[in-house]
């Protein structure tokens, strides 16, 4: 078959034929799935806050060489092993200097915040996680600088700074329709006001500046070449411009501008990675493609995966997913659960561990990218306000979970700290830590759970089981996952279109204890009233090899 074809087969199985004819051309011209490298096709990135991570040298605030010191739990980089995560990635939340304990508000984008160490701490924390095969990528904000940068003071004391046109002033504050909070923040005492879409103490770029942008693309520059960075996830990208009637997001300006910054990224390190956060549903992501960043945070799978384990209907999740196959180019896009600014998974259902294993083996088996928060694969808790969603790493069952030897950590521990805890887990062969280490062992080792490879949902005549097809490199999976609280026996699977080649096939579980069940695809490549397993646990799942 050749890959139009292929396309085809795979659009047929989840399209109305109505719109056949118009998505493959869109299809073929935003392929590129062959040139996404190992560690994104079959890789995960793990999200670390380093200042919550591990403290290496006692003043209770979480460092780089503390980070160091843990790269072994992430990928020990044998893949022999399984006591590792074997994540590919780290994306570090900011690591600049900046006066704020989360530090999105940067005042010197050249150096590495004090608290976590040195730029050579950092170079060490490359050529250590190189040697494992972890990426770094770091977090970049591009969107605003932090009101104590000297740049900003410049133009904020002096009218005839050189700096002033990198920002946005106005005589009067003006309205912002739909944003909560005030965006314009009077120039101290003059009759001025200069615009902060997030807080008075982050001043947004005025990106429409050429100097502006010169220095952001330096500062890019410096974390790639100088650094040795991955690459970037890049902060805010749906704010870059404000619209002429206080737009905040979503200006078109925003996509030249993109464009611009992301082949200049390009220019100077091709295999750097960029991933942009842009908070909201997959129709208004989709203009950020195809040729801006190489790929977003699919927040529309996020909510559609966390909401069906908690109410039990698979019908948000699937419709999410189908929609980012069917809109996006393949690969490009990235599944999570919960970040930095979301309330935690656990939390989210109500400390149910059941839930949280079935949400994980859901995440783990999406196509796309995945990110994994730091802490979920435990089951950490955490709820606003923010440094609540970012508490100190449990490591062990000592005083401070083993992450700090000072006194006291710079925010107080969560109370799960005992349970959802590295040294508990790692011991306990069903622990949620264990679950997270065998489905990311499994997705890199089985080409169809790939970042490229087809999603296709099959019908379950029931919205409390969920069941798709992953397929790619020849090789087809089954994921079924039953996300209610009752047994459910029998379970029949179909498809509406045709799916696989005629024939006989068996499986083979990779994921849960079944006996082989064989299938039989009928000459229209349909499947028909399978019971691929006999019962359904609550909250079990299973994945399941087909072979003819
Ligand atoms: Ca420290």
């Amino acid at each position: 078959m050749t890959r139009t074809s292929l396309a085809c087969l795979a659009l047929l199985c989840i399209l109305p034929s109505a719109l056949l004819c118009i998505l493959p051309s869109r299809l073929s011209a935003q392929a590129a799935p062959h040139e996404l490298p190992e560690w994104r096709r079959h890789g995960v990135c793990y999200e670390v806050f380093v200042r919550s991570f591990q403290d290496s040298d006692g003043d209770g605030v979480g460092d780089l060489r503390g980070l160091i010191g843990k790269l072994d739990y992430i990928n020990d980089g044998d893949p022999a092993t399984t006591t590792d995560l074997g994540a590919t990635c780290i994306w570090l939340m900011p690591i600049a200097q900046s006066p704020s304990y989360h530090g999105y508000d940067v005042t010197n984008y050249y150096e590495v915040n004090r608290d976590y160490g040195t730029n050579e701490d950092f170079k060490l924390l490359i050529a250590e996680a190189e040697r494992r095969g972890i990426h770094v990528i770091v977090d970049l904000v591009l969107n605003h600088m932090s009101s104590e940068h000297p740049i900003f003071r410049s133009a904020l004391l002096d009218p005839a700074s050189p700096w002033r046109d990198w920002f946005l002033w106005s005589p009067a504050p003006r309205p912002a329709p739909g944003w909560e909070a005030p965006v314009w923040h009077r120039a101290g005492s003059r009759d001025e006001y200069y615009y902060g879409l997030f807080w008075g103490g982050m001043p947004d770029y005025n990106l429409a500046n050429a100097a502006a942008t010169a220095k952001l693309r330096d500062v890019a520059r410096f974390w790639l070449e100088v650094m040795g960075a991955a690459g970037f996830r890049i902060d805010a990208v749906g704010h870059f411009f404000e619209g002429p009637a206080g737009e905040w997001k979503h200006d078109a300006r925003a996509h030249p501008w993109l464009r611009d910054y992301a082949a200049y990224v390009r220019s100077v390190a091709p295999a750097a990675f960029t991933i942009g956060e842009v908070w909201d549903g997959i129709d208004a992501i989709r203009p950020y493609y195809p040729d801006q960043l190489d790929s977003y945070f699919m927040f529309e799978v996020a909510d559609g995966l966390v909401n069906a384990v908690r109410s039990g209907s698979a019908a948000q999740l699937v419709a999410a997913v189908t929609k980012a196959q069917r809109e996006l180019p393949r690969g490009r896009w990235s599944p999570f659960l919960r970040n930095h600014d979301q309330t935690r998974t656990m939390t989210e259902f109500g400390g149910h561990v059941p839930r949280a294993r079935l949400a994980a083996t859901l995440l783990l088996t999406l196509p796309g990218f995945p990110f994994l928060y730091y802490g979920e694969e435990l089951g950490m808790t955490g709820d606003k306000p923010d440094p609540r969603l970012r508490t100190p790493m449990h490591w062990t069952l000592d005083r401070t979970a083993g992450f700090t030897h000072a006194a006291l950590p710079w925010e107080p521990l969560q109370p799960d700290s005992f349970t959802a805890n590295v040294a508990v887990q790692h011991s306990d062969p069903e622990s949620l830590l264990n679950h997270h280490r065998r489905l990311i062992r499994l997705r890199a080792a089985t080409p169809a759970l790939g970042a490229t490879g087809d999603f296709i949902p099959l019908d379950t005549g029931s919205d409390g089981v969920v069941a798709y097809l992953r397929r790619d490199g020849g090789q087809t999976v089954l994921v079924i996952a039953n996300l209610g609280e009752q047994r459910v026996a029998g379970q029949t699977l179909a498809s509406t279109d045709a799916v696989l080649p005629a024939g006989r096939y068996t499986t083979r579980p990779l994921l849960g204890r079944a006996a082989p069940v064989a299938l039989h695809v009928g000459d229209d490549g349909s499947i028909q009233g399978w019971v691929p397993v006999p019962t359904l646990e609550p909250f079990e799942a299973y994945v399941l090899e087909l072979a003819r």
